[in-house]
């Protein structure tokens, strides 16, 4: 799984599927659901720290679907009136968000710049409600296709956007029943593409802006070493964000093997080399231990630990 996140580290899957589209997708999930074969949802990655054994069963990627197109002005009824203006732009849940936004720039629709250099796909975006300079998913989401699984199998529905179900990098797509977070069963939904509302705009201004948002990400060292974005949650209710708590405990730089606190930025733990998930896992550990003992804060990660841990010592 080294190969399949921006971390590069985890060890191998037992397999990986990318359906060439729904039919393929369908009939994959039907397979492994009846033959009892753990199905696990994998994104662009950049969320994830797969574990040194890898992950049992099979790994599903969305990769192959990429389609991004606007919405015909009779498809966005659903949203009639209160959009007045809007341009409704759907993408499928495997087109990556820097896709997204240079699709929107280049059609001169405004709303997505901010997501610009968010590593990942549409998919990974909308389950995470990623969060980009003050500005969430869920401010343009209106609706998603997805896939819901039951205990009898899945079905295609419809969900609308309803702000009681979103919040701070919380989605209602978060709902997994299994012991691993990445595992599809009764309750998950796989977003198969969703619908952004968005506004007409000046390409140029459009992407002098997107410029700056990656050109601020490249400055704050972002891409310099692999990594899954900030390791832990900004919980507001501290009244500092969790990269000062880390700084203030003394920890940038701080490191288990090759698992590092980025010496430039408290809340990336980067790979400076060959790091194992399990040197990742004793660090975020040892980090949550001194901020929880400095400040009286327990921090969350927003870094998703999945795949078998079942012989690793290392405990968080
Ligand atoms: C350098 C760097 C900078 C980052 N900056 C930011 C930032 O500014 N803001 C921010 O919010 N995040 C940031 N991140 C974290 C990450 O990019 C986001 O969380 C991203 O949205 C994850 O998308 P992904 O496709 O990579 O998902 P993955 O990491 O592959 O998966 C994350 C979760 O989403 C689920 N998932 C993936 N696709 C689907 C789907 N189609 N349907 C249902 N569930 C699905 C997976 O099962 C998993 O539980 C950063 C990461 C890196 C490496």
């Amino acid at each position: 799984m080294s190969a399949h996140t921006t971390f590069k580290i985890g060890g191998p899957a037992d397999f990986i599927v990318a359906p060439a589209n729904f039919a393929e997708l369908a009939a994959c999930l039907r397979l492994f659901f009846d033959g009892g074969v753990p199905v696990s949802l994998i994104g662009g990655g950049s969320n994830l720290l797969v574990s040194d054994k890898g992950i049992r069963g099979a790994v599903i990627s969305l990769a192959a679907f990429t389609a991004i197109s606007r919405l015909p002005c009779d498809a966005a009824a659903p949203n009639e009136g209160s959009e007045a203006g809007r341009v409704l732009v759907r993408a499928e849940a495997g087109a990556s968000m820097v896709d997204l936004t240079e699709w929107c720039a280049s059609e001169s629709l405004s709303g997505v710049e901010r997501f610009a250099g968010l590593p990942g796909t549409v998919g990974g975006a909308v389950f995470m409600n990623a969060r980009c300079y003050e500005r969430s998913v869920s401010d343009v989401f209106r609706f998603a296709k997805v896939l819901s699984v039951s205990a009898n199998g899945f079905q295609i529905v419809e969900k609308k956007f309803d702000s009681a179900e979103w919040g701070y990098k919380v989605s209602p797509f978060q709902a997994r029943t299994g012991i691993d977070p990445l595992i599809l069963g009764p309750g998950s939904t796989v977003v198969l593409a969703a619908t952004f509302a968005l506004s007409s705009g000046n390409e140029a201004s459009i992407r002098a802006e997107m410029t700056g948002y990656a050109r601020d990400r490249e400055e704050k060292g972002h891409f310099r070493f692999p990594s899954g974005g900030s390791m832990f949650k900004n919980d507001r209710s501290f009244g500092k964000p969790s990269g000062k708590l880390i700084d203030e405990a003394g920890l940038r730089g701080f490191r288990i093997g090759d698992a590092q606190v980025a010496p430039w930025h408290g809340n990336f733990v980067i790979n400076a080399g060959s790091a194992r998930a399990a040197d990742v896992r004793a660090l975020v550990a040892a980090v949550k231990k001194r901020v929880f003992e400095a400040t009286g804060f327990s921090m969350e990660c927003e870094v998703i630990f999945a795949g078998d841990w079942s012989t690793d010592a290392a405990g968080e």
